[in-house]
């Protein structure tokens, strides 16, 4: 059985997940954590839980989601798993960093890349790789069947779905992933976003109007 703990962090108000299983070893899912203080919530909860992370994965690699990764790389001696189609972005973290403002540097730690429909096995359980491109080039979900979740990064919101305006984001891959990708998953589905609370598939079918729209064209 897995747990799932929430934190938001940063400027983005990104959400960073840690999942554990009741072996207390753990996933850092998009470490968005950026100040100390966000580095110290994040290992407090560790340490508080006795958790040791495994394995450290990225829906994306838009800076709001691994401005931690360097951090917890280093802590934990973790490598980052992703697309290869989010390289080029992950690789233009310090200067899109810059252009926020808030200075970052370059991702240092390994590397391991992830393709669609493969299996992360994590201790007995499961996460299988769903490539959902459209707000970023590589974007994935992680797919846990047994608990009827996933982990979507940007591609869906409560009431909303990923931006489609910044460079390498292309609306038609948003729409063909999510009917590819999602459209086939139960109702019940608890999707937890990259940002704000999580849902359900069923409640963003009738209520998401980006959701409704595509189901409409389908
Ligand atoms: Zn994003
Ligand atoms: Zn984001």
């Amino acid at each position: 059985m897995l747990t799932i703990k929430e934190f938001c962090f940063n400027a983005f108000q990104e959400n960073t997940f840690v999942v554990y299983n009741e072996k207390k070893q753990a996933i850092i899912v998009d470490p968005g954590c950026y100040t100390r203080i966000e580095q110290k919530i994040l290992t407090d909860f560790i340490i508080q839980q006795a958790l040791t992370p495994t394995l450290l994965l990225n829906t994306h690699c838009h800076l709001d989601h691994v401005f931690g990764n360097n951090f917890i790389s280093e802590m934990y001696g973790l490598t980052a798993l992703l697309h290869p189609n989010e390289q080029v972005v992950l690789d233009r973290l310090p200067e899109s960093a810059a252009k926020w403002g808030i200075p970052a540097e370059a991702y240092k730690g390994p590397i391991q890349y992830i393709q669609d429909q493969e299996i992360i096995s994590f201790d007995d359980d499961e996460l299988k790789v769903l490539l959902t491109p459209g707000h970023s080039p590589g974007s994935v979900c992680f797919y846990h069947k047994a608990q009827n979740f996933i982990l979507g990064g940007d591609l869906i919101f409560k009431d909303s779905v990923g931006r489609t305006d910044f460079p390498g984001c292309n609306a038609q891959d948003l729409i063909k992933s999510i009917r590819e990708q999602i459209f086939p998953l139960p109702d019940s589905l608890t999707i937890y976003s990259g940002h704000g609370p999580k849902t359900t598939w069923g409640r963003e079918k009738e209520h998401n109007p980006y959701i409704k729209h595509i189901r409409s064209q389908s």
